[in-house]
């Protein structure tokens, strides 16, 4: 892992070749030979590693890992590796955690890393009995667990808590138990699963019930990550662009059709950066969805207030299950790459800053919504990839892109005329 103290304050790195890009990235967090070279040959995972991974593989897919900058989370100066192939994302990052800079940056809590296991008992025709027979039996519960995973045992993780549910369902009342697990520096689902199977059999037992399923939550509420970020008045244009976010905001929360896209401008950067760093987006994306919706109604994940002094606050708070072991992040080497230039040396480090990136990212979204819209700088980077969807090469690529900004027509029948008439003109 890399431990350097540095600024994340890089200008130029948009104009550099990508060689250089890295190369300035490499130097100012001291990345090893191995990631460098790791990188420099396309950073795709090749042959037996990727046939490892998955099933029935045939080739792997290429994803550009970009690098946000300006941030400062916790008062330390970060660079940010992100995952995406949507243009706009990185550059939005950066543009956001500029104008946080006169803020002091992001600032970050979590709850700790507890995972939630669900057993699931049906067939009970005494559900309140059942109920309290399981929690009679929380110490046997807990050895069980804990037999499960001496190493994680040996990490200072282990179970911790015990919650049994009633619920209701369409097929009667059903009790549900939930184990929760501290899963340390993993994501942790397949630690948990483990314990909610070996502990199945033993409840079934005490209930005479049927027990069903046994998996954990994606709904990782017990590990919550949450970043706060001060955005000044003068450094983002003032009162009418902060009521402008405002504004914004209680739209989204009052609204799921709205809700839906700011959240997922929110999990652009979140998305992005748990990729890079090779752990679950899946299950990160069902979580943060599923925690947007728990009052009831669908709502915005992240809040925006205006303090005493005018500035915009927004806050957002997630839960966050990523780990720094299992899954791809010790096994695909661009992961590993991407953990070794964020010098992370603990999950709760990294979702810290996936959360911070989060934010981030919510408020580049709203800052353009709220001024120019999203169509002029989106589409001014996205006309290079209309570009080479017309057949621009080389180039030929930012000459088209070009006209298509200036001619405000960034469409594909425009690029193929432009890049018609670029030919006709050179032949
Ligand atoms: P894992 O089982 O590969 O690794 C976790 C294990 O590593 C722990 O159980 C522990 O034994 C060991 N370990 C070593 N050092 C540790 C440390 N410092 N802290 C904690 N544990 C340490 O991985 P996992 O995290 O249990 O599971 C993650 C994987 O499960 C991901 O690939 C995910 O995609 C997959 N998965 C997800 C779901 C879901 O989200 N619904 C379901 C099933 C599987």
């Amino acid at each position: 892992m890399t431990t350097k103290t540095y600024s994340s304050r890089i200008t130029g790195l948009h104009t550099m070749t990508v060689a250089e890009r890295l190369k300035t990235v490499a130097d100012l967090v001291g990345l090893s030979d191995a990631a460098v070279a790791h990188l420099t040959d396309t950073a795709t995972v090749v042959g037996e590693v990727a046939d490892r991974m998955s099933e029935n593989v045939i080739g792997t897919l290429g994803i550009p890992v970009g690098i946000a900058t300006n941030l400062i989370i916790d008062g330390k100066e970060r660079v940010v590796p992100l995952a995406t192939e949507e243009s706009s994302v990185v550059a939005a990052v950066c543009n956001a955690a500029k104008q946080c800079r006169g803020g002091g940056g992001i600032s970050t809590s979590t709850s700790g890393p507890l995972m939630i296991a669900q057993v699931q008992l049906i067939n009970v025709s005494d559900p309140e009995n059942a109920r309290f027979k399981i929690l009679e039996h929380r110490e046997e519960i807990k050895a069980i667990c804990d037999e499960c995973d001496p190493v994680l045992l040996k990490f200072g993780g282990g179970f911790r808590e015990l919650e049994v549910r009633i619920i209701d369902s369409a097929q009667g009342p059903m009790v549900i138990t939930h184990l929760i697990v501290n899963t340390g520096d993993a994501m942790g689902a397949n630690a948990v699963n483990t314990m909610a199977e070996a502990v199945g059999p033993r409840i079934a037992e005490w209930t005479g019930g049927q027990v069903f399923l046994r998996i954990l939550s994606n709904l990782a509420d017990r590990r919550l990550a949450r970043a706060r970020g001060v955005w000044r008045a003068e450094d983002i244009g003032g009162p009418a662009v902060r009521d402008g976010i405002l504004a914004a905001f209680h739209f989204a929360d009052a609204d799921p059709y709205r809700a839906a896209t700011h959240n997922k401008g929110v999990m652009n950067g979140i998305t992005a950066a748990v990729l890079a760093t090779g752990n679950d987006t899946r299950a990160i994306e069902s979580g943060a969805h599923a925690y947007a919706a728990r009052t009831g109604r669908y709502r915005s994940m992240s809040k925006w207030e205006a303090d005493a002094d005018g500035n915009l606050v927004g806050v957002l708070e997630l839960p966050m299950a990523v780990g720094l072991i299992g899954g791809a992040t010790k096994i695909h080497p661009t992961a590993r790459a991407c953990l070794e230039i964020l010098g992370v040396e603990t999950a709760d480090e990294l979702a810290r800053i996936v959360v911070a990136i989060g934010l981030a990212q919510n408020y580049a979204a709203l800052k353009v919504l709220a001024t120019t819209g999203v169509q002029k700088g989106h589409m001014s980077l996205h006309s290079k990839n209309i570009a080479i969807m017309a057949g621009a090469e080389g180039a030929e690529i930012e000459a088209v892109a070009a006209r298509l900004v200036a001619d405000s027509k960034v469409r594909v029948d425009h690029a193929e005329a432009v890049l018609a008439e670029l030919r006709a003109k050179k032949g």
